[in-house]
């Protein structure tokens, strides 16, 4: 059963890459070959496949090579440069469906490995909303919601975090002073001021690239990425691809498809039949994050209360919270 549900997962995957969906990789520079070429990798976008480019060798030779084989180096990496530029043709787009979350966390867990987080570093993070005393509460994964009217990018001094034409907000952390102009603006609490970490990165030698946000640099800000590394390797988001109940969709907006790894459907028809919304709708953010209703859940919410101490800790001025607490249910 199990294997079925792989197969099923790894088809639909296939499926996610036959539609094109990140068929866009021209921007993808030599990882460790290229170090101090960032203008030349911004440019590689617009050349074509008979340019020449050069990079550095490993050994320190600036050799020239043409632009195509670029795409194929087995340890692609992009600069900051080129990073600005984004995935081309592509809208990247999220939708939750909230009747299926039911607080695993596995998204939480599988993006902090992804990204070198340690335990109390979020990129995703899992809420529980409950309105007013009598409505239904409901888990809320939220993510950064990579807002076509990001105010973070607005307010920014430094051009450090940037929009770009795939949609997605990234931060550059070789910019960024750490002002937190940025942290304060997101009406969706979505960045984090990074302390320093306890797990430190262990390939130091890495070049930076903000489309991996590794290594990370201490006292600058970071933020859900929408794993545009994986992106341009052909796999889902960290959080899409490790949750179990298939609460993640992504895909691109363009092509009018997103898929969750088991089901590939098209984003418009999904937000149209399953009521699907934005967050804060009124704050004129625009997010590119859509959320299915908690309705006709798939999961009784009780059993999201199957994790650590701290972590319900975190829902404890939920009125329904409040209320299991007082009966000695938790
Ligand atoms: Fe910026 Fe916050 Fe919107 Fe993300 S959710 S793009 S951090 S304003």
């Amino acid at each position: 059963m199990k294997n079925q549900k792989e197969n099923k997962k790894e088809n639909n995957r296939r499926k996610f890459l036959q539609l094109g969906l990140l068929s866009g990789v021209s921007a993808v520079a030599a990882g460790s070959i290229i170090t101090n070429l960032g203008e030349e990798a911004a440019s590689l976008e617009e050349t074509t496949s008979k340019e020449m480019t050069k990079v550095l060798t490993p050994d320190g030779k600036l050799v020239e090579i043409p632009v195509e084989s670029l795409n194929h180096y087995p340890e692609a990496h992009v600069t900051p440069a080129a990073s600005r530029k984004g995935i081309p043709n592509r809208k990247f787009v999220m939708v939750i469906d909230l009747a299926k979350c039911k607080n695993a966390r596995k998204c939480v867990e599988a993006c902090q490995k992804g990204h070198n987080l340690d335990y109390h570093e979020e990129f995703m993070k899992v809420q529980l909303i409950q309105d007013n005393d009598e409505a239904s509460p409901y888990w809320f994964p939220k993510p950064c919601f990579h807002c076509e009217e990001p105010p973070c990018v607005t307010v920014c001094p430094t051009g450090a975090t940037f929009k770009r034409e795939d949609n997605i907000v990234l931060i550059d952390n070789e910019r960024c002073i750490g002002c937190k102009f940025c942290v304060t603006s997101c009406p969706y609490s979505a960045r984090q001021f990074n302390w320093g970490h306890k797990e430190k990165f262990k390939d130091k030698d890495q070049a930076y690239s903000p489309e991996t946000q590794l290594p990370a640099s201490e006292g600058t800000v970071m933020k859900c990425d929408f794993c545009p590394d994986l992106l341009r390797a052909g796999e889902l988001p960290y959080c899409a691809k490790s949750c179990p109940m298939g609460v993640i969709y992504f895909g691109d907006k363009n092509e009018d498809i997103v898929t969750n790894g088991d089901e590939t459907v098209r984003f418009s028809q999904l937000i149209k039949d399953r009521g699907g919304y934005r967050h804060l709708e009124h704050l004129g953010t625009k997010p590119n994050v859509y959320y299915l209703p908690a309705v006709n859940r798939q999961f009784p919410l009780e059993r999201g209360f199957d994790v650590e101490e701290e972590v319900i800790e975190r829902y404890k001025e939920v009125p329904y919270v409040q209320d299991l607490k007082k009966k000695g249910k938790i």
